[in-house]
């Protein structure tokens, strides 16, 4: 199918991109790396009046690390730049985990880092995020992740590439361990403990896996990144 037509707008400055978005009398929608809009804008499942544009605003394109050693990634930084950069490979090891899981390379050179953010998979239930209509995440900020950390990342998807049917993502620093599973709930779970997956969680049923498979792997991925993650910290 192809999308109904709509306004494309191709600003240069953020000024200007937070002007048309502000337009109440225009449904626009941001078009950051498109991988997912223009999907569902083929689907007719988004009908935007207006696209606006990201790729040509200078000032949104930015990775660097602040001065308190938080990572900040502007709204234009793609998945792809973020993977070749070397103090987030050195510093985020685990963001930096997480994101090369997304989809295929082709994917990634297009596809941006506050994209993911913002579509969702983030986070108040499926595909419903917290953003309001006029709204642009402009940027996504890590904190820095404490020296001697462990850290692991594990997913199962059917096919390399593929959205993943459930995952986890475990962080162990010397104050604290941190665990998350997705996929197996409306939105990412955060836990405390490998033992808390099971009644936690809360999987679908759909035509991928059944929500008894999902939990029993969400238990086995968690059991098995905390594992890593200590051995990390430890080494
Ligand atoms: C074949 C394929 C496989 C994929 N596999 C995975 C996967 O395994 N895991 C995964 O997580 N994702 C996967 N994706 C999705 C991919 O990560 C997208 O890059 C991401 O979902 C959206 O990023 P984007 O920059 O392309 O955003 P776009 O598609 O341009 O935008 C997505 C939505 O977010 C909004 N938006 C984007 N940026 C902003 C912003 N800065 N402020 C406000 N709103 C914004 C847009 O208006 C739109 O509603 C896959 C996509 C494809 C095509």
């Amino acid at each position: 199918m192809k999308p109904a037509a709509f306004a494309y707008h191709a600003p240069r400055h953020l000024d200007e991109v937070l002007a048309l978005l502000a337009d109440d009398g225009v449904e626009s929608r941001v078009l950051a790396g498109g991988q997912s809009l223009v999907p569902m804008m083929n689907f007719r499942l988004a009908v935007p009046e207006a696209l606006v544009d990201l790729r040509h605003v200078a000032e949104l394109h930015y990775l660097r690390v602040a001065a308190d050693g938080a990572l900040e990634i502007g709204a234009g930084t793609t998945q792809a730049q973020l993977l070749r950069d070397p103090e987030a490979q050195a510093g985020w090891p685990l963001l930096v985990d997480g994101v090369r899981h997304v989809g295929h390379p082709q994917v990634r050179s297009r596809g941006t880092v506050c994209g993911s953010l913002a579509h969702n998979d983030f986070f108040v239930s499926y595909y419903e995020v917290a953003l309001e209509p006029g709204e642009l995440l402009v940027e996504a900020r890590f904190p820095a992740v404490p020296a001697g950390s462990g850290w692991s990342f594990r997913e199962v998807a059917r096919r390399r590439g593929d959205f993943a049917l459930v995952g986890v993502a475990c962080l162990v620093t010397a104050a604290q361990t941190r665990l998350v599973v997705f996929g197996a709930s409306e939105r990412p779970v955060l836990l405390a403990e490998p033992d808390e997956v099971a009644a936690a969680v809360r999987p679908l049923d759909d035509v991928h896996a059944s929500a008894e498979y999902r939990r029993e792997v969400a238990v086995d991925l968690a059991a098995a990144a905390l594992a890593e993650a200590q051995e990390r910290a430890d080494g």
